[in-house]
């Protein structure tokens, strides 16, 4: 049975080891990272599994199966923070995927396949800008000239940071994961209000959203406040005011399959009250997990940019700064997470990710399942991030359960 008194003390000790500051600060391969690492590599010592540390320093816990060839089944996450985070974004799957190991182990229960339990690190993009490194390592998406390019702030290099760390850079390609699993689950937080605003206890991920991002630069001319009569001007920021609505409403109108639509930059120049705005810089995200419908909302903002911005007698500059494929998961593994989650009574309903996850890139090749639980009033990436412990122990317990099932005999 899943011990909540075992999680709690656990994620007790998790939200100790941070930088200081409010919330977690757990930077990808930080002190703080490396020393909350090895709490991890000591439960799981404590829970039986064998480690073995790739190239990336993804850490691998191993539950010997009585045949240990059969396929692996597989499950994992990640510890590493945003500046100022929470301490369940990521903890909750590794956590939980411990708990339910000790869980294993106390039912005496046998398993053919062998499990293996993963921290993948650097999952945030915080540090080095992209998201999910550990994963991409181990996923055949890395390589030495890809580690020397990604440089933090400070100037170092992934390259050079995993060698700090003792890791051999140079033999990244060897952290690439050589055989075909059984299956990949991670337990996660939501990040969103959906299960909270629907008293639902647990979410099946039915895919993950892939963004497409767009900077768009908006052309017009910048004059006196006061000399410039309004039918005279070429106000870069009124255009942008249309973009900005005209993205809430296509990404709201999309009849397919939903799609969600954000402009998170604006940048006004020159940014002072008595001249009109004359260059306007907007950031857009869009994102869902269908990429034909995405496309489509896609090419709608981009036609809508270019008639409202015509209309303006200005110009706009758009550069695609990413257009990634989203994931969808298989029926037959969300059906299999629902049927668990009936036969325990759960609440739960299918439910998207809008956010990316180590799971994205298992997806590709091997049957791969999520499970969601709330997090309060749908916070994360911010110190006020919690989950209820409650649904931690239900998630945990789904998680363990699925694992039983595909590490048993065919
Ligand atoms: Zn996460």
């Amino acid at each position: 049975m899943v011990s909540e008194k075992r999680l709690a003390i656990n994620f007790e000790k998790m939200s100790t080891i941070t930088a200081p500051g409010q919330g977690i600060t757990r930077i990808a391969f930080s002190d703080e990272d490396w020393q909350a690492r090895n709490f991890i590599i000591e439960l799981m010592k404590e829970a039986g599994l064998a480690i073995r540390i790739d190239h990336f320093g993804n850490v691998i816990g191993r539950l010997e199966g009585t045949d240990p060839k059969a396929k692996v089944v597989m499950l994992g996450s990640h510890i590493d923070s945003v500046p100022n985070g929470g301490n369940f974004d990521g903890v909750v799957g590794v956590l939980g995927a411990i708990e339910a190991i000790n869980c294993i182990n106390e039912a005496n229960f046998v398993n053919v396949h062998p499990i293996e339990v993963v921290v993948f690190m650097s999952e945030e993009s915080s540090r080095f800008g992209v998201a999910t490194l550990g994963s991409k390592a181990m996923c055949g998406e890395m390589d030495v000239h890809t580690l020397k390019k990604l440089v933090d702030k400070k100037g170092h290099s992934l390259y050079n940071t995993l060698k700090l760390r003792g890791l051999d850079a140079d033999k990244i390609d060897e952290a690439v994961y050589p055989h075909e699993l059984k299956a990949f689950m991670e337990l996660h937080i939501e990040q969103g209000k959906v299960l909270e605003a629907t008293n639902t206890q647990l979410g099946i991920v039915t895919g993950i959203a892939a963004p497409t991002r767009m900077k768009v630069i908006i052309n017009g001319q910048a004059d006196h406040s006061g000399a410039t009569p309004m039918n005279m001007r070429q106000d870069a920021l009124c255009a942008a005011a249309e973009i900005i609505l005209q993205v809430e409403k296509l990404a709201k109108s999309s009849e397919e399959f939903p799609v969600v639509g954000t402009t998170g930059i604006i940048h006004a120049h020159p940014g002072v009250m008595n001249v009109v705005p004359g260059t306007v810089e907007l950031g857009i995200d869009i994102r869902s997990i269908y990429m034909e419908t995405k496309i489509k909302v896609v090419k709608a903002v981009m036609a809508k940019i270019k008639t409202i911005t015509e209309n303006r007698n200005l110009t706009a500059d758009i550069t695609t700064l990413t257009n990634e494929t989203p994931v969808r998961l298989k029926d037959e593994v969300i059906n299999f997470l629902d049927d668990i989650c009936k036969e325990k009574n759960y609440s739960h309903m299918q439910m998207p990710s809008g956010a990316g996850h180590d799971a994205m890139h298992w997806a590709h090749t091997t049957p791969t399942g999520m499970i969601f639980i709330p997090c309060k009033n749908g916070i994360s990436h911010n110190p006020a991030e919690h989950a209820e412990m409650k649904d931690i122990v239900a998630g945990t317990e789904v998680l363990y359960t699925a694992i039983c099932k595909l590490a048993s005999k065919e």
